[in-house]
């Protein structure tokens, strides 16, 4: 059975949280798309983490961590990351990666920089990762393969011709050093001695644990709102976020995706620019910003203060329909036990008239958001395992989002702890 955790809205919704408590019982935990330019917080026994890389399954020992081919793999960092767990007492995770995946070079990494540094106050919020370069040369059929590792031929013409194309930019565009095939080689030999223990054939490994009957989680990093093709283009992440992508970015048959997990936090927050329309500001949003998560909204890779807002229903419902969810994850609701009332964004008004369907984005830009103002519950919900024990208020406002986004909400969670949890029933299903 293959299950995918994915994002409804701008990502930071607690998935990794969600994929952490699902791979207590999955054989096999992989991530499908994106790189280490944002990041999943787990808080379990060994302590509170911050994982870019490695799927979330990595604490524990039954579970294979896979690094699909749709993963922008930054090898060094995969490894800091590694070390980072068994430095603090974590047994050295099962991790395997594919020989399609491919590399983030230190030219991606630097070239992030450099335009992000050209374009200034225009620029899209990248956090220099070397993501959207990686996934260009990706699409443009000159990146590096794990395979070509390999292949000492091949990579000893490659990177020659990879530095003549990418030196005209480092001269001519951004003025900056020039690098060389000879550098580049020798990292490269680097990085094919650090992932060779780990090197494998995914999609024919996932063939077989399918027809085994493994249970397998698929990791979705980010959500709906940063897809390059459904999201806010152009302020949207370079690969796509959607459950739909895990099939390609594992390399399963997409088919066999059973159970999609759309995960949504029980208010907003957003980083990087682009329109938010459900934006709060000044002490409000200071006061969310600090109360919430676990520790506060800043970002994970970045410690960047996000971006926060009230509840969307109207993104939530597009981000719920895009991925296709099957079920519903409310996360974070425990933040907003301080709140005497909770407004909640159920419509858009663009150019004077009110829509519930997410727009595109010159027209999401103009929209205002209509809010419903529904009471607060005033108290702690953490430590609560039974629905039907939450206080009335939470409940409305739980049952009010879900008639509203129109997706079966089944799991809501009230702490960052595995444990913090409550299944529902949905009158949806
Ligand atoms: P992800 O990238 O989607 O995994 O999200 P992040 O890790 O960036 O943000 C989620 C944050 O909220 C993390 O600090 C989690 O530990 C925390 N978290 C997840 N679920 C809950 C919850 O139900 N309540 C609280 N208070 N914090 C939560």
């Amino acid at each position: 059975m293959v299950k995918a955790v994915v994002g409804a809205n701008w990502g930071d919704e607690g998935k990794g949280k969600i994929t952490d408590m699902l791979a207590q019982k999955a054989d096999i935990v992989i991530r499908f798309q994106g790189g280490a330019n944002a990041g999943h917080t787990i808080v379990n026994n060994y302590g509170k983490f911050a994982l870019h890389t490695l799927p979330s399954g990595v604490f524990y020992g039954h579970v294979t961590n896979i690094i699909g081919n749709g993963v922008a793999l930054n090898v060094p960092r995969l490894f800091e990351e590694i070390s980072e767990l068994t430095a603090r007492n974590v047994p050295a995770p099962h991790i395997m990666i594919s020989d399609r995946a491919q590399i983030v070079m230190p030219y991606h990494i630097l070239l992030d920089g450099y335009e992000e540094e050209r374009l200034a106050g225009k620029s899209f919020g990248s956090t220099k990762s070397g993501i959207a370069p990686f996934y260009s040369d990706k699409f443009a059929k000159i990146g590096f393969q794990v395979s070509e590792l390999f292949d000492e031929e091949l990579l000893k013409e490659k990177v020659v011709r990879v530095c003549e194309l990418k030196n005209v930019l480092l001269e001519h565009l951004y003025h900056k050093e020039l690098i060389r095939p000879e550098d580049l080689l020798e990292t490269l030999h680097t990085y094919r001695e650090m992932v060779r223990p780990y090197v494998a054939n995914v999609s024919a490994f996932l063939d077989e644990a399918v027809k085994a009957g493994k249970s397998i989680l698929l990791e979705g990093q980010l959500g709906t709102m940063k897809d390059p093709d459904h999201g806010i283009y152009p302020m949207v992440t370079s690969s796509s976020t959607l459950a739909a992508y895990g099939a390609i970015g594992a390399g399963i048959p997409p088919y066999e995706i059973r159970q999609i997990i759309a995960v949504t936090k029980a208010y907003s927050s957003a980083v990087g620019a682009g329109a938010f329309v459900s934006e709060i500001f000044g002490d409000e949003a200071e006061e969310l910003r600090r109360r919430g998560g676990d520790g506060g909204e800043y970002g994970a890779t970045t410690g960047r203060p996000r971006r926060m807002g009230w509840y969307d229903c109207v993104a939530s419902r597009y981000g719920c329909r895009l991925q296709g969810a099957t079920d519903v994850a409310l996360t974070v609701l425990d933040v907003l036990g301080y709140l005497d009332e909770i407004p909640v964004c159920t419509g858009y008004e663009i150019d004077g008239q009110v829509t519930t369907e997410f727009p595109v984005t010159c027209r999401l830009e103009k929209a205002k958001p209509v809010l419903t103002v529904l009471p607060g519950w005033k108290c702690e919900i953490r430590g609560i395992r039974q629905y039907e024990q939450l206080p009335e208020n939470c409940r409305k406002y739980i049952e009010f989002i879900e008639a509203q986004i129109g997706y079966p909400i089944t799991m809501v969670s009230n702490g960052p702890g595995r444990e913090d949890i409550i299944y529902r029933q949905s009158s949806l299903r």
